[in-house]
């Protein structure tokens, strides 16, 4: 799911090119010990394997699923790995079962709203979008209240309630997208300034809506802040909507979420005798209170629903004095499968950058852990499907999870690595969130790479792969990866190869893998991966979220059960 990007710029020193190709020196690490060398004719070999046509496209609950998930196992075997699971009759598993529904919406209404003697008709797919997270064939909701509720935020850390003082039951909440400081330029504000926090994904006002008990929710479109253009919206909101089943049935969301497009918000706030820019300005300060607009929703619509069952791949390598604390190492094997036919009419989307090359470093990094023997802890190779259909496969485990949450350490995600040569920086995607920081700028430092965070962070990517459910549930996640500043053609090289994977390849039938493909980059990030996660297994820390980090106080929680 994650679209790439330019890279920010670091702060520390420059870096010889040469010292880039990981001399001796580089490869010890603390404590004289040797990083094990990087198996790069072996990723070449998974990559080419996961992503060639006769796994067409690696679609999950496709065809296709087992032959793929044996290649994973053959792999992580090879690699000594133990089988992570148990399975349903106690025996020990590689696979969990991931339950999904689908949902397709129909015969939508027009969103009608009425009060203060107007009656406003928006249309379906031009004004707005709307689906049910319940699992219902049916939606229908008719005269629910509408509240404006600004930016939907509830940050009890932040001593910031938008929903104060309100009750949300039965009622319809009119949210805005971001958080309440995005227009900043700088990262100071409460909420981070320009750089996004959970608070501002449209998926957290959707969540917030429905712990507040409101029956819809509807979230008002606008290109800047929302980091896209209606057409995204329109375009994802169409087709089916994948779901974690759950044993409620999503019983506990609200009836309908939906978008506004923000023309159609304007008019609704003016038929209540408001003006929307003057109420987002009133809903940017601290101590906003929620607004009854005095205007009824009505809406209806159906959803054809689809039950499937995908699975998650779990290995591990036994730790020896804290086996039972764990360090992560993670990476989607899903893709799209058949996908957009291109000009040739070849309709396999390979995914061999998304995200063969991530599995490729899951089963590089096993080897290389086999390589230098057991760690304190126990290390876990997780390999999700579904993170193309929304995390699904990580927000399962991350809800039922193999090894409990509380006493997983922390890890590395890896999604969509890039074939190229070696970079001069490396770029932490979500900023520095956590203690794992230190550790990232001591790794940094005996490879000499500058480190910086990642350019465009009003777009969120820090929420938009498979780390992120856990990290919203705690666990301290890496989502790092090797920056523009490449050693041959610096940073104008690294930006025109992000651009070219992004326009020429990125969920296209075009990403497949070549012989000659340049992976000296993928061994360097793999090298990082390695020097990152090992580090944590051989450790006896716990690094936490900083202080004031959106994340800290569920982590805080629960740890606490365990001290
Ligand atoms: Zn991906």
């Amino acid at each position: 799911m994650t679209i790439f990007r330019a890279f920010g710029r670091g702060a520390f020193g420059v870096l010889s090119a040469s010292a880039l190709a990981l001399s001796g020196t580089a490869r010890a690490m603390d404590a004289g010990k040797v990083v094990p060398p990087v198996d790069e004719a072996l990723m070449r070999e998974v990559i080419k394997t996961l992503s060639a046509d006769e796994l067409a496209g690696r679609g999950p609950a496709s065809a296709e699923e087992a032959a793929t998930l044996d290649v994973i196992v053959a792999r992580f075997m090879a690699a000594g790995l133990e089988p992570g699971n148990k399975g349903q009759d106690g025996q020990k598993s590689w696979f969990q079962d991931v339950p999904t529904v689908s949902m397709r919406g129909s015969g939508f209404s027009p969103l009608s709203i009425t009060g203060g003697g107007k009656m406003l008709a928006f249309a379906h797919g031009k004004d707005f979008v709307a689906g049910s997270y319940r699992v219902v064939p049916e939606t229908v909701v008719k005269d629910a209240e509408l509240v404006f509720v600004g930016y939907g935020v509830n940050a009890p850390e932040l001593g910031w309630n938008d929903y104060a003082g309100v009750d949300m039951k039965g009622k319809v909440a009119v949210i805005l997208v971001n958080d309440p400081d995005f227009a900043m330029e700088s990262e100071d504000g409460p909420f981070k300034g320009r750089r996004m926090t959970y608070y501002g994904r449209w998926t957290y006002k959707f969540e917030e809506a429905a712990r507040q008990g409101a029956v819809g929710a509807i979230l008002v479109h606008d290109t800047f802040p929302a980091a896209y253009g209606w057409n995204v919206v329109e375009s994802s909101w169409s087709g089916d909507q994948h779901f974690v089943a759950t044993p409620n049935d999503a019983a506990d969301q609200t009836a309908f979420n939906s978008w506004i497009q923000k023309a159609a918000a304007q008019s609704m706030f003016k038929a209540a005798g408001k003006d929307l820019a003057a109420m987002t300005a009133a809903a940017g300060q601290k101590g906003f209170k929620p607004v009854p607009l005095g205007l009824k929703a009505s809406l209806s619509f159906k959803s054809a629903i689809t039950r499937s069952t995908s699975r998650n791949v779990v290995g591990m390598q036994p730790g020896t004095e804290a086996p039972d604390e764990y360090v992560l190492y993670s990476a989607h094997w899903d893709h799209l499968g058949r996908c957009k036919p291109d000009a040739s009419g070849d309709d396999i989307c390979n995914g061999a950058v998304d995200n063969g090359t991530g599995m490729a470093a899951l089963v590089a990094l096993a080897e290389m852990n086999k390589a230098a023997g057991p760690a304190r802890r126990t290390q876990v190779y997780l390999a999700w499907t579904l993170e193309e259909s929304g995390l699904l496969g990580s927000e399962y485990y991350a809800r039922n999870p193999v090894f409990p949450l509380a006493q997983t350490v922390g890890g590395v995600n890896i999604d969509a690595l890039y074939p190229g040569g070696v970079a001069r920086d490396v770029a932490v995607t979500g900023g520095n969130k956590s203690e794992l920081s230190a550790l990232l700028a001591k790794v940094a430092g005996e490879l000499q790479l500058k480190t910086g965070p990642e350019d465009s962070s009003e777009k969120g990517y820090y929420y938009r792969s498979d780390h992120f459910s856990l990290a919203k549930r705690g666990v301290p996640m890496f989502y790092v990866k090797r920056g523009t500043d490449l050693a041959d053609g610096g940073v104008a090289a690294g930006k025109a190869l992000a651009e070219d994977y992004v326009v020429n390849r990125y969920h296209q039938p075009s990403d497949e893998y070549s012989d000659n493909w340049d992976m000296r980059g993928i061994v360097q990030e793999v090298d990082l991966y390695y020097r990152l996660g090992r580090p944590l297994a051989d450790g006896a820390d716990w690094p936490n979220w900083n202080a004031g980090d959106e994340f800290r106080a569920i982590r805080d929680q629960s740890r606490a059960g365990v001290k």
